[in-house]
């Protein structure tokens, strides 16, 4: 017997089209480039939308397209991922913080037809174009008023022209929900950066997902501004939860300052948020240096990196605010586990509870996980056994954009995503984490790839063999350090190695110090050791 319910295919669009129909005087308020703040309305914003994927169309987009955006969070950026998806084309959010080399082979690979992107970044474009050889528009995100006098981008378009151009007489097309709706590369993993490509379905199920009380717990009665970029996983599926409750939405634009933020938190009266650690450092820092408070402020979701004890204590202690620490990937889209408390919980110590707090959390339904051994055998859930976590779902990927080879293993015949992160899980079901497998370094919510400087570093004439490891940092979390074997006989000195580095990766990717010793750890089969060597430098004071 089948279930004799309507077949509705569960699309993008069909959020902002509810926002727009049930919240449609709810405001979108965007701190702009330009400067000054924008204000509109989810009704406002659906008509945009509309218009966009006109204009998509005027441009020659056909379904499957990729739109890429270099762009803060902000209305336009809003538009771009209701418009692209909404019309089957693909929105691909770029990373700007990344290397100019590294922005080329992305927008290459996932061959963008439309590259639409913030004032910020127009010397940035200007300078790779020519080797943009798959994008045959650009779109400079502002108004007439904002368009430079000269651009070295031949037909350059202005967004605010192309869509007030259009009429709106736009239905959203209703097509496969596993229609692919995004794209967002992680540099999270050795070599290349990959390609995560969402689905209508996995964006809906994980909107819906997101936003139970046990994960992000939005309401129509939040106001939510999401510090978490929307080119990190769709600022972690926030512009769609917002949309699917009907909550208020605040984009902070490219202003991500202490001053900023609290200005904005306090004048829209932010309820909820999100972010990685970092950001918070720089919040409550000026919040506390001029002795300031949040009135409205009530809960924030930090993931990305670990949340330090001490930045949840001050947050919930002497500001009120409920820390929610989260964990999640590019590839999950990318919640997986929230430290929320279970009922059991509530008698604990305030001391009790805060370890819990400190823990990554339980996952969120719709994700299962595992822990296992080297020989892919599952870990009993004690606190104690640690192994290689594995995570399964509907908004979890299956395999990698253009990539041939499966990332999945198999465990008792059903399909796994290695995370490359190690944890415990306790009998409750809270995970945390205690190492990462994949060889990578998360500084500020970024990825550094130790291979790319161990690269570089292996170029220079006077180096015998480098390895790139994670320190320890109070601000970025972690940081880079370069370990050194000289060629016998060498002179180099750590200014002279660590400024070979310039020009040839990101300024923030250059490694914060050099360790010169005279020999580094390999395995039997001749790999270099680092969990070994992050144990011998687990102390190492960074300049
Ligand atoms: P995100 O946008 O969530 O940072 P990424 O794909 O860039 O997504 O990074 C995912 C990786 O970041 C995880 O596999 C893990 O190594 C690390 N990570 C994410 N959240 C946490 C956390 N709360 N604690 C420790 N590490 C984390």
């Amino acid at each position: 017997l089948m279930g004799q319910m309507m077949e509705m295919p569960l699309m993008i669009s069909s959020l902002i089209k509810h926002a727009a129909r049930h919240s449609a005087d709810t405001e979108i308020v965007s701190k702009r480039t330009e400067g000054d703040i924008h204000r509109y309305t989810y009704k406002d914003c659906e008509l945009r939308a509309r218009k966009l994927a006109q204009a998509f169309a005027r441009l020659g987009c056909e379904a499957g397209d990729r739109v890429g955006t270099l762009a803060w969070n902000g209305y336009r950026h809003l538009e771009i991922y209701y418009a692209a998806s909404g019309s089957a084309l693909v929105c691909h959010t770029i990373n700007p913080r990344l290397f100019p080399e590294q922005i080329v082979w992305i927008v290459e690979d996932a061959k963008d037809r439309v590259l639409c992107f913030d004032l910020t970044f127009l010397p940035l474009v200007e300078k790779i174009a020519p080797m943009l050889k798959s994008v045959k528009h650009f779109v400079l995100m502002t108004d007439r008023a904002h368009m430079p006098a000269a651009s070295s981008l031949k037909g350059l378009l202005c967004y605010d022209e192309l869509v007030e151009a259009e009429n709106g007489n736009y239905a959203w097309p209703e097509f496969d929900e596993s229609t692919a709706s995004s794209i967002c590369y992680t540099s999270g993993t050795t070599g290349n950066p990959k390609g995560a490509v969402y689905s209508h379905r996995s964006t809906l199920l994980h909107a819906y997902a997101s936003a139970l009380p046990d994960a992000l717990g939005c309401s129509a009665a939040d106001t939510i501004l999401p510090v978490v970029p929307m080119f990190h996983v769709n600022a972690w599926g926030l512009p769609y939860s917002a949309a699917l409750v009907g909550a208020k939405l605040v984009m902070p634009g490219p202003h991500l300052d202490g001053k900023s933020l609290h200005e904005l938190f306090e004048n829209e009266k932010v309820t909820f948020s999100a972010g990685v650690p970092t950001v918070w450092l720089g919040l409550i820092n000026y919040v506390k240096q001029n002795d300031l408070k949040f009135s409205t402020f009530k809960r924030t979701v930090i993931g990305g990196s670990a949340c330090p004890p001490s930045m949840l204590r001050t947050l919930q202690d002497e500001f009120g605010v409920e820390v929610i620490h989260a964990w999640g990937m590019t590839e999950m889209s990318p919640l997986g586990t929230l430290a929320k408390l279970k009922g059991k919980h509530v008698s604990l110590s305030k001391e009790a509870k805060e370890r819990l707090q400190f823990t990554q959390g339980r996952v969120v339904y719709g994700v299962d996980m595992l822990i296992l051994d080297d020989d892919n055998k599952p870990l009993p859930w004690d606190g104690k056994a640690s192994g290689n976590l594995v995570v399964r779902g509907p908004w979890v990927i299956a395999s990698y954009f253009q990539r041939d080879e499966s990332p999945l293993v198999k465990v008792d015949g059903l399909d796994w995503f290695p995370t490359g992160d190690v944890a415990t899980i306790d009998a409750d079901g809270f995970m945390q984490i205690t190492d990462r497998s994949k060889d990578v370094i998360k500084s500020g919510g970024e990825w550094i790839s130790s291979i790319d400087l161990e690269n570089i570093a292996m170029a220079h004439p006077a180096v015998h063999e480098a390895a790139a490891i994670a320190c320890r940092h109070p601000k970025w979390d972690e940081r880079p350090l370069l370990v050194v074997v000289k060629k016998p006989g060498a002179e180099l000195s750590r200014e002279e190695l660590l400024g070979f580095f310039e020009g040839r990766i990101a300024k923030w990717q250059i490694p914060d110090d050099v360790a010169f010793v005279s020999e580094i750890p390999h395995t039997a089969t001749g790999k270099i050791q680092k969990l070994k060597l992050r144990e011998t430098f687990k102390d190492h004071q960074l300049p």
